[in-house]
């Protein structure tokens, strides 16, 4: 496999070209394949941009028929007729089935735009400046996202002071029995604890990079009681857990809450096309017109995708969700048997499809599964602090004959580096 132009004079921060070291060239559904022929059956979904599959017929046909009719191709924000119909889409499948009643914003293509917008609009609505997140947070890598992502790798390359953003104790980060919400609310309620009063909480309802944790709707519930109790505006970032991962469309709605912001971006197009969405309250949308624009605001072919994903997948959400929840009784089945075949080894967390097999005892176990896959066939990634989570993303819709294919290498994986 010829990698030599990428090491040659692609920059050295290059990422994901390390762990999965050959050549991709085409993809349908849950599998891709390199120049070489070989398939891969993929648990990792682009990070959870394809969360559909690749290259899904409908999506790519609608996407045709677009650019063949000669379609509106620059991404500024005029109104066009693919943006009419995401909008109306969003609003009719997405959130009035919902109760929720957001004001979009199209803040630029990736994540860390959604996160920026979000961060901004909240400090501007309350005049304050400061913002909790979370240990193990991920919240993208510009600067102001960045400010809000936990791990030190990311943080060092920043060069610069990263300011206004204090990090508490996501749920469980103290054990079971400590209520980290209650902590928060110690600080907030005390004069004297040194916090000021922040503008914004930004929390994933289960964090993704950081390990695959999974905050409790109780927690959940007292974080929004207490935002709301205060006045602080609650950010949920579903860029990784969001549109359908969870098991429902928002993975807020298992807590039964309502955040005041929400970031979304990978799967929203369908198909891989970079786009990003920050949906804000109407109270809090307090953007004056071009205070926050840029060129690439509306991303036609994306919105196409998305309208596209939305009619195929969300017209009849229940039967999605029923799909989501059959496979991950499957997954989460041949997961815990691994657990139960290496107990002092494995322990498994997670939600819905986005699942963590976590190496208990030595944090290498997940890297060398993960490198082990793909020489057999997978892809995968992993998470968390030391890398020590083997995280288990697979398409939410699909055959569960190719996902059982995909788990099967998992588990000879697993075996091979366990058994060793
Ligand atoms: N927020 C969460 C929860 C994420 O998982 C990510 C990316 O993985 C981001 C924000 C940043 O998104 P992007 O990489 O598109 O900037």
């Amino acid at each position: 496999m010829d990698l030599s132009v990428f090491t040659a004079i692609e920059s050295e921060v290059r990422s994901y070209i390390r762990a999965f070291p050959t050549v991709f060239a085409t993809a349908k559904g849950q599998k891709l394949v390199d120049e070489r022929g070989r398939e891969y059956i993929d648990l990792f979904c682009g990070a959870g941009s394809l969360n559909y599959g690749h290259n899904d017929d409908d999506i790519k046909a609608a996407v045709i028929d677009y650019l063949a009719g000669d379609g509106i191709q620059h991404g500024l924000d005029m109104a066009t007729s693919a943006k009419r119909e995401f909008l109306e889409r969003f609003r009719d499948r997405i959130l009035e089935p919902r109760g929720l009643d957001y004001r979009v914003q199209f803040p630029g293509p990736t994540g860390a735009n959604a996160v920026e917008a979000a961060l901004k609009a909240a400090r501007m609505a309350t005049g304050r400046t400061g913002v909790v997140a979370f240990t193990h947070a991920y919240h993208g890598l510009s600067l102001g996202a960045l400010a809000a992502t936990a791990n030190q790798w990311f943080r060092q390359a920043a060069g610069t002071t990263l300011n206004d953003v204090q990090f508490f104790p996501f749920d469980g980060y103290y054990g079971p029995d400590i209520d980290t919400v209650a902590l928060l609310r110690t600080h907030l309620e005390d004069p004297s604890s040194g916090l000021d009063l922040p503008a914004a909480v930004i929390v994933e309802t289960v964090q993704g990079e950081g390990g695959v944790n999974v905050a409790s709707v109780e927690w959940l519930q007292a974080l929004r009681e207490l935002c709301t109790e205060f006045g602080i505006v609650l950010i949920a970032d579903e860029i990784q857990i969001g549109i359908g991962r969870s098991g429902r469309y928002f993975s807020f709605e298992r807590a039964g809450i309502v955040p005041d912001m929400v970031t979304l971006s990978k799967s929203i197009s369908g198909y891989g096309f970079p786009m990003s969405l920050t949906l804000i309250k109407p109270e809090f949308d307090v953007w004056k017109p071009a205070m926050h624009t840029g060129t690439f605001r509306g991303n036609t072919i994306a919105f196409v995708g998305g309208s596209t994903a939305i009619e195929k997948f969300w017209a009849d959400g229940e039967a999605t969700e029923a799909r989501i929840a059959e496979r991950t009784a499957i997954v989460e089945e041949r997961l815990g048997a691994l657990v139960e075949r290496y107990p002092d080894d494995l322990a498994l967390r997670g939600l819905g499809l986005l699942q963590g097999l976590v190496g208990i005892r030595d944090n290498a176990v997940a890297g060398r599964v993960a490198k082990e896959a793909f020489e057999r066939g997978v892809i995968i990634e992993v998470s968390g602090a030391h890398d020590e989570v083997l995280k288990v993303m697979p398409t939410i819709v699909g055959d569960d004959e190719t996902l059982r294919a995909g788990l099967d290498i998992v588990e000879a994986a697993v075996d091979a580096v366990l058994a060793a």
